[in-house]
C-alpha cells in the first residue's frame, strides 16, 4: 500500500541512532521538568507521544549547571541522581520504538536569578537581572559541564542531546556581536565568538563517543540588531559539522525579537527556505522548525529538499497521535495546533504548567480518568456546538455514551466560527473540523439548526443534558444606542461580513476588540497574500545583518481610521495573551490605530459617538461603531433543562461568560464528564 506521506515515514540514522521516521517532537518546556517527581509525569507525557508514532523526541531544556538555570526552580541535569530519575522517561519511550534526546540549555542572560552569566555584562530587554561577564575559569567549567551532562544523559538511556544554541540563550549570546563585547579569545572576531559553542560540541563528542546524537540548535535568522549575518551562520554551521555535530536544528529569532516567529499570524512553513539554504552547505541532516503543524506541510518540505527532518513541538502537544494518524493516511483526524500559545507558552511564561487549548489532556496524561463504566450505553444530549459543546460531545462519546449534539445555527464552532474569520486566525477552523470528525467517528449524531425543545427531549429521552449554549455580546447602556443604525455587535459585524467604512469606532478593547481592529485593518485584502508577504509586512530583509533594521517592524498606512475605546485608564491590551499580546499591540500601534482610555460614553449620535475624556466632551465621527464590550451568558435553555426533570450540567460561556476563553470552554467539555458520570450513577 502506498503511503500518503512517504518522505515523512522514511527512516534515518543520526550518529548510529536509528530513527523510524522523520517526525521530531521539538523541545517544549512543560513545567513538569521543574516539578517535584515530575519525571514520572513526563514519562507518561512522552510515552503517549512515543506510542503515537513519533520518530524522535527532544525534551524540554535542562541546564548543565546552576548558573544556567532559567529560574531558581528550573531543572538541572548534572549529577547521578538527576540521571537516575530520568531512566523512567527513556525506558518508557524506548518501549514504543521512539528515540529521545535531552536538551541542554544554558539560559545565559535570560536567567531569572542573580547568578545569571553571559559573555558580557549586558542586560537583556526582557530580563530583570544584569548578568556577570563570564571569567575564563567559568567558561572552561561550562564546557566541561555540558560534556559531563551529555555523558550523564547517555548513562540515563538518552539517545542523544540537543545543545541549545539559538533563541538568544548563552551560546547564541557568545556568537552574536549584539551580546558579545569581549576582547579576549572568546570575543571580537567571528572565530573567537564561535569558540565556546564549538568547544562544547567537541568536548561533548569526545565524552559520548561516535554512537550518540549531538543535535545543535543553530539560529538561522536572529531578527535582532547585532545578530549574525547569513555568511556567519553558514561558516558556523560548517564548523559545527566539523566539530562533531550529528544534525543541525534550525532556530528562528531571539526571545527579545519584536517580530513574531511562531504565533498564528506567521504563515505555516515560513522559514523552510532558510533551512534549505543551510542544508545546501552541510552534509549532516538539517531539522526544519517553526510553524509546521500538518503532515502535508512537513511532507512537502521534505519532498522539496528543504530539510531532512521536521520538528513540531506544539503540534505534538495538541495531538500525541499526530505521527500515527499521518502514517495511517488520516490527517483529517489530527487535532491541529492552532498556534494560539494560550495554554502552552503563555502558561510557561506565567509560571504555570503547560497544557494545550485544543487538548487539555496534554501534559496531564498522568491524571487521566476513565468514566466508561459510568457512561457506557447512557444517552447524553449536548445543546450547543461551540468549543465547549463540541468538546463535551467528544469526551462523553469517548467514554462510551450515545451522544446527540444540537446546534441551533447552520454551522458548528460558536465563537471559533467568528475567530476563524479574523486575519491570522483561519486555522481555528481546524479545531472545529477535528471535533466534528471525532464526534462522528465515535458514533455521535450532530443535528444542525435545532434548539432544545420538549419534543427532542421526549424523543431522545437522554439520561443527561449538557447545556453549552455559549455567550452573546454585551450591549452597553448608552443613550441612543438601541435606535442607532451605525452600531453593530461584533458577532453580527463579522458573521454578516459587513464591509468596514472609512471611520470605525470600537467600544471595548479586550481580545475581541483587538480582533475586530485587525479585521478592519485588513478587510478587503487577501490575507493569504499578507501571509505570503510576511517578511515584508514585518520588515524582514534577508540582505541585512540578522534580517532586521532599526525600523523593523515598519510603520504602516491603514486604509481606514480606527479608534478603540475603553473606560479604564491605562495601557491597552493588558488582558491579551502573554506571548502574543505584544504582537497584537504592535500591529495596532504601527498602523496608527487611535486608542483612547478613561472614556465615558455619553451618547450615540447620527454621525458617531459622543464621549467624555478628562472632563471634556468630544464627538468621534464614525461610519460604524462596533460593540466589543464583553459577553453575557445565553441562559434560556436552562429553564427547559430544569422543567424536563432530566439531570443537566451547564458548561462554558453559558455557565459564566466573564473571562471566558476557548481554553476554559474546551477544558469544561473535558471536565463535565465527571459531573455527568455522577449525575447518571445509580442512586
Ligand atoms: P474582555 O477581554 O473582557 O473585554 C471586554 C472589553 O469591553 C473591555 O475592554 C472592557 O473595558 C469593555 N467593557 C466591559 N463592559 C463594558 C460595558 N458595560 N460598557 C462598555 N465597555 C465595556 O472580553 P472580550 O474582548 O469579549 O474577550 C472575551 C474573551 O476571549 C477574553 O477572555 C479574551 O481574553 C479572549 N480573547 C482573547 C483574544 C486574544 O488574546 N487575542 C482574542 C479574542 C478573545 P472597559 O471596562 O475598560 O471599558
Ligand atoms: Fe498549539 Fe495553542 Fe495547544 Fe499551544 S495551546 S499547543 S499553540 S493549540
Amino acid at each position: 500500500m502506498t503511503s500518503t506521506f512517504p518522505k515523512l515515514l522514511e527512516p534515518l540514522i543520526l550518529s548510529g541512532v536509528q530513527l523510524r521516521n522523520r517526525m521530531v517532537m521539538g523541545s517544549m518546556h512543560t513545567g513538569l521538568e521543574d516539578s517535584f517527581m515530575g519525571e514520572r509525569k513526563l514519562a507518561d507525557y512522552f510515552e503517549a507521544r512515543a506510542r503515537g508514532g513519533v520518530g524522535l523526541i527532544i525534551t524540554g531544556g535542562y541546564s548543565p549547571n546552576l548558573r544556567g538555570k532559567l529560574t531558581p526552580m528550573s531543572a538541572r541535569f548534572s549529577n547521578l541522581w538527576h540521571g537516575f530519575k530520568h531512566k523512567v522517561i527513556t525506558d518508557r519511550v524506548h518501549q514504543h520504538g521512539a528515540k529521545i534526546c535531552l536538551q541542554l540549555l544554558h539560559a545565559g542572560r535570560y536567567a531569572y536569578h542573580p547568578l545569571a552569566v553571559a559573555p558580557s555584562k549586558i542586560k537583556s530587554p526582557i530580563s530583570l537581572f544584569t548578568p556577570s561577564a563570564m571569567s575564563e575559569r567559568v567558561i572552561q567549567k561550562t564546557i566541561s559541564d555540558f560534556s559531563e551532562s551529555a555523558s550523564l544523559a547517555k548513562w540515563a538511556g538518552y539517545d542523544g542531546v540537543e545543545i541549545m544554541g539559538s533563541e538568544g540563550y548563552l551560546l547564541h549570546e557568545f556568537v552574536a556581536p549584539r551580546t558579545n563585547h569581549r576582547t579576549d579569545a572568546w570575543g571580537g572576531t567571528l572565530e573567537n565568538r564561535l569558540r565556546l559553542p564549538l568547544e562544547i560540541v567537541k568536548a561533548t563528542r569526545k565524552s559520548v563517543g561516535p554512537q550518540f546524537a549531538i543535535i545543535f540548535r543553530i539560529s538561522i535568522l536572529d531578527l535582532v540588531e547585532g545578530g549574525s549575518t547569513h555568511e556567519e551562520i553558514i561558516q558556523f554551521a560548517k564548523a559545527l559539522e566539523a566539530a562533531g555535530a550529528s544534525a543541525l536544528s534550525t532556530g528562528i529569532g531571539w526571545h527579545e525579537a519584536r517580530i513574531p516567529t511562531i504565533a498564528s499570524m506567521v504563515p505555516p512553513g515560513a522559514f523552510r527556505g532558510l533551512a534549505k539554504q543551510l542544508k545546501s552547505v552541510v552534509q549532516i541532516p538539517v531539522i526544519a522548525t517553526n510553524r509546521f503543524n500538518t503532515p502535508e506541510m512537513a511532507e512537502s518540505a521534505l519532498t522539496d529538499g528543504d530539510a531532512d527532518l521536521i520538528s513540531m513541538a506544539r503540534p505534538f502537544l495538541a495531538d500525541p497521535d499526530f505521527a500515527i494518524k499521518a502514517k495511517m493516511g488520516k490527517p483529517e483526524r489530527i487535532n491541529t495546533c492552532i498556534a494560539c500559545n494560550q495554554a502552552c507558552l503563555d502558561h510557561i511564561f506565567q509560571g504555570k504548567l503547560a497544557s494545550c487549548l485544543v487538548n487539555p489532556r496534554a501534559a496531564e496524561e498522568w491524571n487521566s480518568k476513565d468514566y466508561t463504566d459510568a457512561l457506557k450505553g447512557k444517552k447524553v444530549l449536548v445543546v450547543g456546538g461551540g468549543p465547549a459543546g463540541l468538546s463535551a460531545a467528544r469526551e462523553t462519546a469517548l467514554a462510551g455514551a450515545s451522544v446527540t449534539l444540537l446546534e441551533r445555527s447552520e454551522a458548528l464552532g460558536g465563537q471559533f466560527r467568528l475567530a476563524q474569520m479574523i486575519p491570522g486566525k483561519s486555522e481555528f477552523k481546524e479545531t472545529v473540523r477535528y471535533f466534528k470528525n471525532e464526534i462522528e467517528r465515535l458514533g455521535g449524531k450532530i443535528l444542525m439548526n435545532q434548539a432544545l425543545n420538549e419534543k427532542y427531549a421526549e424523543e431522545l429521552s437522554p439520561d443527561a443534558i449538557v447545556l453549552s449554549c455559549g455567550v452573546t455580546p454585551r450591549v452597553p447602556e448608552i443613550d441612543g444606542l438601541k435606535k442607532s443604525k451605525i452600531v453593530f455587535p461584533y458577532d453580527r459585524f463579522i458573521r454578516e461580513r459587513i464591509a468596514p467604512g472609512k471611520r470605525i469606532v470600537i467600544i471595548g478593547a479586550g481580545g475581541i476588540g483587538f480582533d475586530i481592529a485587525t479585521y478592519c485593518l485588513f478587510h478587503g485584502e487577501d490575507h493569504d497574500q499578507i501571509s505570503a508577504s510576511y517578511f515584508k509586512h514585518w520588515g524582514i530583509d534577508l540582505k541585512v545583518r540578522a534580517g532586521v533594521t532599526q525600523d523593523s517592524p515598519p510603520k504602516m498606512q491603514a486604509k481606514r481610521a480606527i479608534t478603540m475605546l475603553q473606560r479604564k485608564e491605562g495601557a491597552f491590551g493588558q488582558t491579551l495573551g502573554k506571548t502574543t499580546g505584544w504582537i497584537h499591540r504592535s500591529e495596532i500601534k504601527r498602523h496608527g490605530v487611535n486608542m483612547i482610555s478613561g472614556v465615558t460614553y455619553k451618547k450615540i449620535t447620527d454621525t458617531g459617538i459622543l464621549i467624555e475624556v478628562n472632563g471634556e466632551e468630544q464627538e468621534l465621527l464614525a461610519d460604524q461603531i462596533i460593540l466589543c464590550a464583553g459577553q453575557t451568558e445565553v441562559r434560556e435553555s436552562e429553564g427547559l433543562g430544569a422543567l424536563l426533570k432530566i439531570p443537566y450540567v451547564v458548561i462554558g460561556g453559558q455557565k459564566e461568560a466573564g473571562e471566558l476563553d476557548a481554553k476554559r470552554a474546551i477544558r469544561d467539555g473535558l471536565e463535565c464528564v465527571a459531573q455527568i458520570a455522577a449525575l447518571v450513577a445509580p442512586k
